[in-house]
């Protein structure tokens, strides 16, 4: 199949593009190599597609109609998977302006695009940001999100409301993937997974927001991989998916299973918690697993020796 994948160069899409190039898929990535951490790391991120015959690289925006037009017109995707994005909380609250530009009318762009070019199938990124403080867990895709706490939850949700418009309109065919904390090899190097790691790793301290009970459903990226094989071989009309390990831990237990692995003790730079940052994640995954086959299989502790592993080999 010919698949279109956005933001192709950053730790989820690059192991996506490789896994659809292992699958004997025909794969174009369309990233621009941001600067929301340096781009060197994108580039090396796609070192093994680039071996790959079926592989084609357009470093350009998916803000750019007229590149878009181009693009569908000589590439000619049967499947689109978009996952480009400013991602993270927090820096959407420094720049919400940004983050709405590219992540909501640059989406708008890439549906566009697909309607013009008749393209019917699109698989998109969402957030369980989009829950905001719900306080019913697990939390369930028939859950309302009308309250996202920071502007890049709202632009996710934004983008899960207009692409229903697409649908109903133009026949669209839409999966909304909402991702629980996606780690492994390649995370961004800003999570936190990432960020305490390297940073007990250097004996320095890590910043340690509230007291530490604050929870998170975090989900192995090798998971998040085949649930999107799971869902990009499955019918849908207009779907919104969770796709998490269902399975919640608290800060506290992340550093000390990090901590363990690299067989060092951490500082703790103790700080209020953070606006927009919301108390708990934990994904009801059963939707998943019952339309889709959704199995995750990598609880926490696993998933942390591999990344920490991982990290050790590829630190310098
Ligand atoms: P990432 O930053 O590593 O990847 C995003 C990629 O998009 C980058 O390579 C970037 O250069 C590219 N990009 C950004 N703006 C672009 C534009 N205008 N045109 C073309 N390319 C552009 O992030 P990631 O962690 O791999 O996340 C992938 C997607 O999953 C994002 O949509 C993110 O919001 C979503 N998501 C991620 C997580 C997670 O835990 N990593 C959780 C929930 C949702």
């Amino acid at each position: 199949m010919r698949v279109l994948v956005t933001g192709g160069a950053g730790f989820i899409g690059s192991h996506l593009v490789e896994k659809l190039l292992q699958h004997g898929d025909s794969v174009t990535c369309l990233d621009n190599f941001d600067d929301f951490y340096d781009p060197d790391i994108k580039h090396r991120n796609l070192e093994t597609a680039r071996r790959s015959e079926g592989f084609h690289l357009v470093e350009g925006d998916f803000r750019d109609g007229e590149l878009l037009d181009r693009l569908f017109r000589e590439t000619k995707p049967e499947l689109v998977i978009h996952l480009g994005a400013r991602a993270g909380v927090r820096p959407s609250i420094a720049d919400p302006l940004l983050y709405y530009d590219v992540n909501v009318n640059g989406s708008l762009r890439l549906l566009e695009a697909m309607r013009n070019h008749d393209v019917e199938r699109v698989l998109m990124a969402s957030s369980s940001s989009v829950y905001g403080n719900n306080r019913k867990v697990p939390f369930a895709e028939s859950d309302p999100v009308d309250h996202p706490i920071s502007p890049y939850a709202a632009t996710k949700k934004a983008v899960e409301l207009m692409s229903h418009t697409w649908h109903h309109l133009w026949g669209l065919k839409v999966a909304q993937l909402r991702f629980f904390t996606v780690y492994g090899p390649r995370q961004r190097p800003e999570m936190a997974i990432h960020k305490f790691t390297r940073l007990i790793d250097q004996g320095q301290p890590i910043p340690f927001f509230g007291d530490g009970d604050s929870r998170r459903d975090y989900t192995y990226i090798d998971d998040i991989i085949d649930g999107i094989f799971c869902i990009m071989q499955t019918d849908f009309d207009y779907d919104i998916i969770n796709l998490g390990e269902s399975e919640t831990n608290t800060l506290t237990k992340l550093v000390e299973l990090i901590s363990g692995e690299l067989k060092r003790e951490p500082q703790l730079d103790r700080l209020p918690r953070q606006p927009g940052d919301v108390d708990v994640t934990y994904a009801d995954v059963s939707h998943a697993r019952q339309h889709y086959g959704y199995q995750p299989t990598t609880p926490l502790a696993e998933g942390i020796r591999k990344f920490t592993a991982w990290y050790l080999a590829n630190r310098d």
